[in-house]
């Protein structure tokens, strides 16, 4: 019996998810994400896969975020023939998300060629009739359903609750040697979906660390929300929330909407500056298979999640540079969420230097972004080229995480029955992975490893 883990991304690093899975001669892949933030990781992404596309007999996708995603395309151009599962909602998210990826790229490209650039002929990661053609590989699956993979192991999907769609993959090989890969661990009680499943069992783990070391607020986020806004919009000012098209802006939506029908809000213009975020909003409204109690019996879901009172699309630049110049109090709901691209740029390079302004983040901002600088307090940021004063009041609704935080974490592996052999800690900073480690191991007593990037392991 031959069996291995190699972590060929998001080892020690929150982003570019690909784990390689040998059993006796088939490999199966889980996930295979874009590496996001500071150059260096971003490089990575045009660097070799480690293993041979060809060679790869399946991908297990557990969800539809870039960085579990976002190399599939690649994958496919390089000769993996096989299928992507996936769960519907998944495949859902990923129709939209693949092909506007690629469609950035070819921009970007097109622009450092223009512009100059520090490669001497800068050419798009995938372009966008790449994306459509590795769409071609997905399989649908449901949750809780068994699947047969090669070499006669069966996968599972089960839900976990971080977005739509989103599920860990459990699988089973022929000994019954179970080895559970974690994707990423949602949180219990959130607006929208439903709370992610426990598992009680497994000879080996593989988990996310992101919020590792921390603890979200307890504060209700969608109190926070209507405390920002109405302190913004007293001021004459405008909230930036620059924010994730994929499952963030569908849950602020459903938050406005809840806040207007409570009489909470003032009546003011909301704009969502992300075509993309539009259409994932129809993609929820087709998978309501995948709410909670509460989604499902919200009155209107329609309007819960996609259109809140006073809500605008921006459909094109001349709109978007007219709200440039228009006065508050409005919101501006634009990608991306880590403010590293997208049409949020241009907001904050009109906003930023007004301390009646608010920046209101509401998720993850990695190393290097430009989000995570305004956060980090820098008086001064660089956007396209220009230094703009750092004077609007930044806030964060951490509250809002589509990830657990350390104690969520704890309580999902308190459900296990037995120690797993071994729990690979991934998806996370050194720091985070570290913290977790330690609460783990002395709490728990568990046997971790955080791998290192290419880094194998035998599962015996
Ligand atoms: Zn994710």
């Amino acid at each position: 019996m031959h069996r291995s883990i190699e972590f060929c991304g998001a080892a020690q690093t929150v982003t570019g998810s690909c784990h390689l899975i040998e059993s006796n001669g088939k490999k199966i892949l889980v996930d295979c994400g874009i590496f996001q933030g500071n150059r260096e990781l971003r490089d990575r992404n045009y660097a070799p896969f480690p293993f041979d596309p060809a060679e790869i007999d399946v991908v297990v996708v557990t969800h539809a975020h870039q960085d579990h995603i976002g190399r599939l395309p690649k994958l496919v151009k390089e000769g993996f023939s096989g299928k992507f599962l996936a769960t519907k909602a998944t495949i859902g998210i990923a129709r939209i998300a693949l092909p506007d990826a690629g469609r950035i790229q070819e921009e970007d490209a097109r622009r450092a060629r223009k512009h100059g650039s520090r490669h001497a002929d800068p050419q798009p990661l995938f372009t966008e009739v790449e994306a459509y053609e590795a769409l071609k590989r997905f399989e649908p699956c449901s949750y809780e359903h068994e699947y047969s993979l090669p070499d006669g192991i069966k996968l599972n999907f089960q839900c976990a609750g971080h977005i739509l769609g989103s599920a860990y993959a459990e699988l089973t090989f022929r000994d019954g040697t179970k080895l559970v890969m974690g994707g990423d661990l949602g949180r219990f009680n959130t607006p929208i979906l439903r709370d992610p499943e426990y598992v009680d069992s497994a000879d080996y783990l593989v988990i996310e660390s992101t919020y590792g070391d921390r603890l979200h607020e307890r504060e209700d986020p969608m109190e926070e929300i209507a405390r920002i806004i109405n302190e913004t919009a007293d001021n004459g000012g405008v909230v930036l929330i620059p924010s994730f098209a994929i499952g963030r802006t569908q849950e602020i939506l459903y938050y406005l909407r809840k806040l207007q029908n409570a009489d909470r809000l003032p009546r003011l213009p909301i704009y969502i500056d992300s075509p993309m975020a539009s259409s994932i909003s129809e993609v929820y409204l087709r998978n309501p298979q995948e709410f909670d109690e509460e989604a499902k019996a919200a009155e209107d879901l329609k309007a819960s999640l996609t259109e809140p009172l006073g809500l605008q699309y921006v459909r094109d630049k001349e709109m978007s540079k007219a709200i440039n110049k228009q006065p508050g109090p409005f919101v501006v709901i634009a990608g991306s969420g880590m403010c590293n691209g997208g049409r949020i740029q241009h907001h904050l390079l009109h906003r930023l230097s007004d301390p009646k302004n608010t920046v209101l983040f509401t998720g993850y901002q990695a190393g290097g972004t430009l989000g995570r600088r305004i956060l980090d307090g820098e008086e001064y940021v660089s956007i396209f080229g220009t230094e703009v004063a750092v004077r609007a009041r930044v806030e964060r609704a951490n509250a809002l995480s589509a990830h657990a935080d350390q104690q969520e974490m704890m309580d999902w592996l308190g459900h296990f029955q037995a120690p797993p052999k071994k729990t690979f800690i991934v998806h996370g900073d050194p720091d985070a992975q570290q913290a977790l480690v330690a609460r783990i191991e002395s709490e728990l007593g568990w046997s971790c490893v955080i791998p290192a990037q290419a880094e194998r392991f035998a599962l015996p």
